[in-house]
């Protein structure tokens, strides 16, 4: 069942944590797309968005400020129908700076050449603002930093959340791509299953224990590799500096592996 949200007017804005799963979730329409559509359409409209995508993965942390930024089709064994998917979304070299002086003195790149949207971004947009109308920027996940400095970013962010950016994290709390079963669409592993409910538990009680998530038996099948799990840890943050929870806006799993579960804080 999809959440709403009220259309009230609010100085602050929403933020969230989006499980956008397989690329193909572009082109689909499913219950984890009708939520995304129905939660861009319950949002207040946002001035921007400011997303975090697993799939801008490196060694610093960026922001994009191109006026007008790429489509990038980062995966490869898909039909040709995706790979000529384009999100036409203008950038904003403005905000980017704005956002660079939100989080000062953490140190962030302007990226205004090199990244543009990636899939991770772009899947889930192009449910929640089908129009493309909305400015988005892409922050990227510095995979160098300890694991805290993505909760203390997140937070660092907050200020946003009163000037009309609504955050979007875009990952999977469960990713292992090397276990997928095949043929169980919508089941999940034992071990999935179990680190999934743990990260709702904090992410619904108490974010600020999220960095007890690394130490869970399940951990190193759940996130073989960080990237589709550090977007959670920015939602977090945020939470932590709200001094508030977050709730499940939906719930799941695809092919044994990987969790759907997607998050906002109100
Ligand atoms: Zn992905």
């Amino acid at each position: 069942m999809p959440a709403t949200v009220s259309n009230v007017t609010t100085d602050l804005m929403p933020a969230a944590f989006m499980g956008h799963g397989s690329p193909m979730n572009t082109l689909e329409h499913n219950r984890y797309t009708e939520l995304w559509n129905s939660f861009g359409s319950s949002v207040p409209r946002p001035r921007a968005v400011l997303a975090v995508s697993a799939h801008w993965y490196i060694n610093a942390t960026a922001v994009t400020a191109m006026a007008q930024p790429k489509t990038i089709h980062d995966f490869f064994g898909f039909p040709d129908e995706l790979f000529a998917f384009q999100y036409g979304a203008p950038g904003s070299p403005e905000i980017a700076q704005e956002i660079l002086d939100t989080v000062a003195p953490t140190w962030v790149g302007l990226d205004r050449d090199s990244w543009g949207l990636d899939h991770g971004t772009w899947s889930v947009l192009h449910h929640l603002f089908p129009s493309a109308d909305v400015p988005v920027l892409q922050l990227s996940i510095n995979g160098a930093a300890a694991p805290d400095y993505h909760v203390r970013l997140g937070a660092a962010l907050a200020p946003l959340r009163e000037q009309g950016i609504l955050i979007v994290g875009s990952g999977n709390v469960v990713h292992n791509l090397g276990r997928l079963a095949w043929g169980h669409p919508d089941a999940a592993y034992d071990w999935a299953q179990a680190f999934d409910e743990e990260a709702e538990r904090i992410m619904t009680t108490a974010p600020g224990e999220i960095l007890s998530l690394f130490e869970h038996p399940a951990y190193p099948l759940a996130s073989p590799t960080p990237d589709h799990f550090l977007p959670l840890l920015y939602l977090a943050g945020l939470a932590v500096a709200a001094g508030t929870t977050c709730e499940k806006l939906i719930g799941g799993y695809a092919l044994g592996s990987l969790s759907m579960t997607s998050y906002v804080l109100r």
